[in-house]
């Protein structure tokens, strides 16, 4: 097999070479000619809001949000990612944007394999003649079914294997917390459509929650207030915006005012009002009592020498909506346990993703058994 690797990589090398020395050197026809027989092994967080892509000894080669905009005919692909982020509330009739991934697993199956098959062939442009390894993250709590379709869209997309390992072990990986020791840590990972709070010790996780709140649920309640107490109607990404810009978990944490912009419900002109940071802990408070609830739900389950490692380590927050101002002081307020931001809440779930790409013998021992196949 080897041989035949370095036979057909050579053939390919030589008449690139050859190519170059007749002078056709334009990048189009090079792509054209140069492949590799083994696809990189690849690693991907495929989240609701946000995916990442990582490639072995690369790093991280994609962030993109999980949209694609989509012609209502035919099906056709108009936009991908940051694209069709930006056209979400300013489109015509006739384009779709579409987020294929709800609550933190695949809702639209076609659609999450055209957007992973996108995002593959931005993460690794050249042809292969056999497909990537990839590894990917799932939330804990995803069922069999859930779990099998993710497998499905990578063998689908030529995937040579396909890793499954649950969210919270490789954002605690990610986060260079010891995942193999007999020690407790305690991760809560706050994402678009999901919150997720998990406990994890010798390579596994001992005791795992989930709720179907979190950034998403957020962006709504600001929404469904300015509609109801402002006649306001505002979209989702300046609901997003005002959140991430002014949004805080409890009040005196963030003194910011902003001037929200949307249409008037009564007179249907466009309007605009001015909120600040204190009325916004009053919107996102249910929500973020939601999140405190869980975490202390996690506790409640325990075993009481992990108990022990928690209160000494405290609880580490990942994902995006983690940043949300005030939510650590908030949740330390609540559970008296030091609470401490992974140091890149966005990226640890790929972060660890990637060291496995690394470490095979880690991945073999965190990643999920094929039971449900
Ligand atoms: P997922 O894993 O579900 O794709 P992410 O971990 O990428 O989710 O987080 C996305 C969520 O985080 C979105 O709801 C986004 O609005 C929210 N978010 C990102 N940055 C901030 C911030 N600074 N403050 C509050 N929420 C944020
Ligand atoms: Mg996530």
């Amino acid at each position: 097999m080897l041989a035949l690797y370095i036979f057909f990589q050579t053939l390919a090398n030589s008449f690139l070479d050859f190519c170059f020395l007749l002078g056709y050197n334009k990048p189009m026809f090079r792509d054209i000619f140069k492949f590799k027989i083994w696809g990189d092994s690849l690693g991907i967080d495929l989240g609701t809001t946000n995916t990442l892509v990582c490639v072995k000894d690369k790093g991280v080669v994609l962030n993109m949000p999980s949209i694609l905009a989509l012609a209502r005919k035919n099906g056709k692909l108009i936009g991908v990612g940051k694209e069709a982020k930006e056209m979400v509330g300013k489109i015509p009739q006739d384009i779709l944007v579409v987020r294929p991934l709800q609550d933190g697993v695949i809702a639209d199956f076609d659609i999450t394999q055209k957007m992973v098959e996108y995002f593959i062939s931005q993460a690794q442009p050249y042809r292969r003649l056999i497909g990537p390894k990839l590894v990917i993250g799932v939330p804990s709590q995803a069922t069999k079914v859930e779990k099998r379709a993710v497998i499905d869209i990578g063998m689908q997309l030529g995937a040579r294997r396909v890793h499954l390992v649950t969210e919270p072990v490789a954002a605690v990986i990610g986060a260079g917390l010891p995942i193999s020791e007999p020690v407790g840590n305690m991760i809560v990972d706050i994402g678009g459509g999901t919150s997720e709070a998990a406990i994890t010790s010798l390579n596994g996780i001992v005791i795992s929650k989930c709720i179907r709140i979190a950034g998403d649920e957020m962006d709504q309640a600001i929404i469904q207030y300015l509609k109801e107490n402002y006649n306001l109607f505002i979209g989702e990404q300046m609901a997003e915006r005002i959140k991430i810009d002014i949004g805080c978990a409890c009040p005196g944490s963030q003194k910011k005012t902003m001037k929200v912009k949307g249409r008037n419900l009564t007179s249907g002109l466009p309007d605009e009002i001015k909120l600040d940071s204190e009325e916004l802990s009053r919107i996102l408070f249910p929500i973020v009592e939601a999140i405190c609830e869980m975490i202390e739900a996690t506790l409640e389950e325990s075993p009481p020498e992990l108990a022990g490692d928690i209160m000494e380590r405290g609880i580490f927050l990942t994902g995006g909506g983690a940043c949300l101002e005030g939510l650590d002081k908030y949740i330390f307020k609540r559970t008296h346990l030091p609470v401490k931001m992974t140091p890149d809440p966005l990226f640890s779930v790929v972060l660890g993703v990637e060291k496995l790409l690394d470490d095979g013998d880690l991945l073999s021992l965190v990643e999920l058994t094929p039971d449900f196949k």
